[in-house]
């Protein structure tokens, strides 16, 4: 009783909605939905090769009616196990493609007589950079651009041959691809698929003597066109700018589109972040205590004049803003982000006793911890204070840094407010 149970009642719906037809379909029923099916995802013609095996397993199983009853039975498993002798899906969906459409018949075929209605493949997108300055970002511009393509031969129409025919290629059958078995084990084999060296995937041969004069059988020639891409106000790094079936033109593809993607360059002064716009600005130390006001060049040229409050300091790395003097908005241009300037001070080196005295004379007077007395002092030791750069200091010493890293982590762990902390104590 353990040994081989019956087969329990899986998912036999499956195949049926993969063919798109009802329960109760009859043999032409399921011969119509293969064939349109089968036709629009070939890979070939740029179908998903995974939708397309799909689609020839669910047809093998329901077009033979023993296969079809152990299915509506029992379901897809059962037919894996063997019951339907000969396993389900285990045969090449090429092999099924090609004897239902058979020699003459073959959808892409050609032969120089109708083809019947072919899924067209889409294109490939040809995707461009286009560099921009952040002025052409402000103020919008427009860059012409001269790009070859292929297109179409207008002698031949895309035809390769003068007589419009073609004849199908014998190495492939006119499927483009070839598929070869390797055997790999005692009872596997791998089949490969592979484009076809002798029509390179088209599927057919033109004859010598019938090529077309112009692009001798290419079906296309190079063609030189200028696009003129239009950059509107606002526009941020890595928009794309999009040329619909501007792309290179082949047969029977549905045209590709010319994508450029705007690649924002670097600006001297101004820095962009999203709407807004970051400008560095350095004070003397006697402009960021006393005062001060200058003009800054905007991205349009506009002459901004900048003044300080009457009585303001200006501390370090200070930030102001300027509403309304950022970027633009894209496709709402009349707003704009913030204008943010940063205030670095410019501190003198050092200063002669006069000047100390001068200062202390005017600024608010020391702090009382710094009036030290002789005994005080006598029980201090002395130290020097040497110049140092951070940023060398600190990458002299990685290891030193990631070691007090792993400290941190070990103190927050104990900290309470970590996320480090299991869920399980609730
Ligand atoms: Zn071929
Ligand atoms: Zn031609």
């Amino acid at each position: 009783m353990f040994g081989r149970a019956p087969p329990k009642k899986s998912d036999n719906n499956k195949y049926y909605e993969i063919l798109g037809v009802e329960k109760t379909a009859s043999p032409d029923d399921l011969k119509k939905a293969y064939r349109k099916l089968a036709i629009k995802n070939h890979p070939d013609k740029g179908g998903d090769p995974e939708k397309f095996k799909e689609i020839a397993q669910a047809y093998e199983v329901l077009n033979d009616p023993e296969k079809r009853e152990i299915y509506d039975q029992y379901g897809e498993d059962a037919l894996k196990e063997g019951m339907g002798g000969g396993g389900g899906g285990g045969h090449n969906p090429f092999d099924i493609f090609e004897s239902f459409f058979g020699g003459s018949g073959h959808p892409f075929g050609g032969g120089g007589g109708s083809r019947g209605q072919r899924r067209q493949r889409r294109g490939e997108d040809v995707v461009h950079p286009l560099k921009v300055s952040l002025d052409n970002l402000y103020n919008g511009t427009s860059k012409k651009l001269s790009l070859s393509r292929n297109v179409l031969c207008p002698k031949c129409k895309g035809k390769g041959s003068k007589s419009g025919a073609s004849m199908k290629c014998g190495g492939c059958k006119g499927l483009g691809t070839k598929v070869s078995i390797r055997r790999i084990g005692p009872s596997m084999v791998q089949q490969m698929q592979h484009t076809c060296n002798d029509c390179k995937g088209s599927g057919e041969i033109i004859a010598d003597k019938d090529r077309c004069g112009k692009c001798k059988g290419d079906k296309v020639v190079q063609e030189k066109k200028v696009l003129e891409v239009v950059v509107e106000k606002g526009m941020q790094h890595g928009q794309k700018v999009t040329f619909p079936g501007e792309a290179d033109e082949a047969p029977d593809t549905v045209t590709g589109d010319i994508v450029f993607v705007l690649q924002q360059k670097e600006h001297p002064k101004f820095k962009r972040k999203g709407d807004d716009l970051f400008v560095e600005h350095t004070l003397t130390l006697t402009e960021a205590l006393c005062g001060f006001q200058f003009v800054l060049t905007h991205l349009d040229n506009r002459q901004l004049l900048i003044k300080s409050e009457p009585g303001e300091v200006i501390k370090p790395d200070q930030f102001k803003a300027i509403n309304d003097e950022g970027m633009p908005m894209y496709e709402k241009s009349f707003m704009k982000g913030k204008l943010y300037i940063q205030f670095t001070v410019d501190f003198p080196e050092s200063l002669n006793p006069q000047q100390i005295k001068a200062l202390a004379t005017v600024l608010p007077s020391k702090k009382s911890t710094t009036q030290l007395t002789d005994m005080e002092l006598d029980e201090c030791e002395e130290t020097t204070l040497h110049d140092v750069n951070m940023e060398e200091e600190m990458r002299r010493k990685p290891q030193q840094r990631a070691h007090e890293a792993y400290d941190d982590d070990d103190e927050d762990m104990h900290g309470g407010g970590a996320q480090s902390v299991p869920c399980a104590q609730q």
